[in-house]
């Protein structure tokens, strides 16, 4: 009687252990998490990698990438990570890179920003301590471009292609289908920014840099230092903005408006809200160009 018993439990051990495997097994065939900073990073990635990788944005919508400090949750997300696309520079990740990859020694970190021709300016940013800090001396945000997000979406399938070396074709292909949808976002940009060549518009905090860049415009930036400029600045930039006929400012949801209403009035500009972090990359960037066209 004793001796079957021990068998049933031996027999049950064995059940156990093979549903331990099974389960085991199965969880490493899930797709690997790759993760990146900011939303339009996320619907780059994800236009390359397809259903391949999963890909998770730390910084949610919302939320200023600049000054964010992740939950515990969203470390536990990135612990999980193969691998880390990091825009650049970008505050977030200036404050939080060495720890996770301290807490991840495993995760490949790749810099989505390798080959983008950086515009160097102060840029700084305000924690919610009230603790400022420069961003070394690049501005972050390269992402608001096509000509960027072109060679970002290089760097980015160069870096599934080596996660994947086997789905290399894959990527390749994907990657070649995005840049041509990159490249028509581009020349309807052109085409509706053509008559304003050398406009000025301005903008609360500068995330337009490069898009200025490209189009050949002119960006004031309300902003002081990461904060609400002083008074005697603000009669600095209202006169620029006059001398430069600024016809619209533009706001995002993560910043303080207050100052912008205020400019606005005095310049008889129109106050148009932004989402540079929008996931939907390609409608956002042609809602830009049609807000500085003014049509
Ligand atoms: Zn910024």
């Amino acid at each position: 009687m004793e001796k079957r018993l021990c068998h049933i439990i031996a027999t049950l051990q064995v059940v156990l252990l093979l549903l331990l495997v099974s389960c085991s097994s199965s969880r490493q065939d899930e797709v690997r998490v790759v993760s990146v900073t900011i939303l339009p990073q996320q619907y780059i990635a994800e236009q390359i990698a397809g259903e391949h990788f999963d890909i998770h944005c730390v910084v949610p919508q919302n939320s200023n990438p600049e000054a964010y400090d992740p939950t515990p949750e969203q470390l536990i997300n990135v612990e999980k990570s193969v691998a880390y696309l990091r825009v650049g520079m970008i505050g977030f990740e200036m404050a939080w890179m060495e720890r996770l990859s301290r807490n991840n020694p495993d995760m490949k970190i790749y810099d989505t920003s390798r080959g983008v021709e950086l515009i160097e300016g102060v840029h700084t940013h305000t924690h919610g301590n009230g603790v400022v800090h420069a961003t070394h001396m690049v501005d972050p945000h390269i992402w608001c471009s096509p000509d960027n997000v072109c060679i970002m979406a290089r760097n980015i399938c160069d870096a599934f292609v080596e996660l994947d070396p086997e789905g290399g074709d894959y990527y390749q292909a994907n990657y070649e289908r995005f840049v041509r949808r990159v490249e028509q976002v581009d020349s309807l940009m052109t085409d509706i920014l053509r008559p304003c060549k050398g406009t000025a518009f301005a903008i609360y905090h500068p995330s337009l840099t490069y898009l200025a860049r490209d189009y050949d415009l002119q960006q004031l930036c309300i902003e002081e230092a990461g904060k609400e400029s002083s008074a005697l600045s603000m009669r600095t930039i209202v006169d620029r903005a006059r001398d430069a006929g600024v016809e619209v400012v533009f706001v995002q949801k993560e910043f303080n408006t207050r100052q912008v209403e205020t400019f606005a009035q005095e310049i008889g500009a129109e106050v148009v809200t932004i989402n540079p972090l929008n996931y939907d990359w390609e409608n956002e960037m042609i809602h830009i160009a049609h807000a500085i066209a003014r049509e």
